[in-house]
């Protein structure tokens, strides 16, 4: 049972990462800005009192988002551990992690986090691209991940579209957002001698490997 936290800013590339870890041990990616955007595609409720934090780069409220990751957590999948991309994002939902959330928040074995400088988060995020059909990522501002012709993705031909919220305007606003709510979180998980510091500027084979090495440690 693996339980691994991603902490990092918007574009310090948690979601690629988390993806080359499900791809290589099968620990389930749990994101909680892609659950949030799928209840907005099914115009959900939740969806619905989300949207309005979302476009303008704020948090979600946490009564909001506790009861979302009480009832993904809950799931079969999640049995056997997770990697949380995007959770927790305040100290209040840290608490609320570690105080058992739905019988599944507990025994966190690390909390990585990549630490990325402000100007490369920005070209990062406004230079992402997602595929419309399959949701495979992009980014056009990186020759290593940008897709091989314009605007359609490599994988099922789709084309690609830009993030409302990964706009240059919102992506300062997320960023300070960051700063403010969710860097705490790194003292936190570091008093707690959970936290493993990894360069977020280095090549992604790097985290990968150095992800795996602790993977294969618990
Ligand atoms: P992300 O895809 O992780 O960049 O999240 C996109 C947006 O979803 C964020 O800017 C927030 O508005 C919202 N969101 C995602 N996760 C959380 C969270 N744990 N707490 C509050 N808001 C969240």
């Amino acid at each position: 049972m693996k339980k691994i936290i991603l902490l990092g800013a918007p574009g310090s590339g948690k979601g690629t990462l988390a993806e080359r870890i499900t791809a290589k041990y099968g620990i389930p990616q749990i994101s909680t800005g892609d659950i949030l955007r799928q209840n907005i595609a099914d115009g959900t409720e939740l969806g619905k009192k989300a949207k309005a934090y979302m476009d303008k780069g704020e948090l979600v409220p946490d009564a909001l988002i506790l009861d979302l990751i009480a009832g993904r957590l809950a799931q079969p999948d999640a049995n056997d551990g997770y990697m949380l991309d995007g959770f927790p994002r305040t100290i209040a939902q840290a608490e609320a992690l570690g105080g058992n959330l739905a019988e599944g928040g507990s025994g966190i074995d690390f909390v990585v986090y990549l630490n990325t400088p402000k100007d490369e988060l920005i070209k990062r995020i406004s230079g992402r691209r997602l595929c419309s059909a399959c949701s495979k990522s992009y980014n056009v501002n990186n020759n290593e991940f940008a897709p091989s012709s314009e605007g359609v993705c490599d994988a099922c031909g789709g084309g690609l579209i830009q993030r409302p919220d990964d706009t240059e305007a919102v992506a300062e606003n997320r960023i300070d957002v960051y700063n403010e709510q969710t860097l705490p979180l790194v003292e936190y998980y570091r008093n707690a001698g959970l936290l493993i510091e990894l360069d977020g500027m280095g090549p992604v084979y790097d985290k990968v490997d150095a992800m795996s090495r602790l993977i294969e440690k618990v």
